[in-house]
């Protein structure tokens, strides 16, 4: 006896609708965005306070243009930082290196800027890497 096999294909092709992806991120904007190590959210660049590590201590980078690694701060981290006067996390963000940071945060508070005004829309091409 042979079974004739009958293999059946050609059942039509469901309609498979090719999926429009996107291709990539078509980003009109974008806002550099940067993360608090204290909270861990990731913010606009314009709303942290950048620290940069000097030698043995850090110091306040109001305009983030000072070389090195930045660390970064929200601002509601580092006004509650300064109000509680509990810097536990900050010197653990800051690995024991935070010395100085209180005043710091307070300096950065007082000084740095809300946001740039639209009206001086200046470049200045000093893009710092990280
Ligand atoms: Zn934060």
């Amino acid at each position: 006896m042979i079974a004739a096999r009958a293999t059946i294909s050609g059942t039509s092709a469901g309609p498979a609708s090719g999926t429009a992806t996107p291709t990539g991120a078509g980003k009109d904007r974008h806002v550099p965005m940067r993360r608090c190590v204290m909270c861990r959210t990731s913010q606009p660049q314009a709303d942290l306070l950048r620290f940069v590590r000097g030698e043995s201590e850090y110091r306040f980078d109001a305009r983030r243009r000072l070389g090195g690694r930045g660390t970064w701060v929200c601002r509601p981290c580092a006004a509650s930082t300064v109000a509680s006067g509990n810097d536990k996390r900050l010197r653990s963000a800051f690995r024991g290196q935070a010395l100085n940071m209180r005043e710091l945060l307070d300096d950065a508070l007082a000084a740095g800027p809300r946001r740039p005004s639209a009206t001086t829309a200046r470049r200045d091409g000093g893009m710092d890497v990280r």
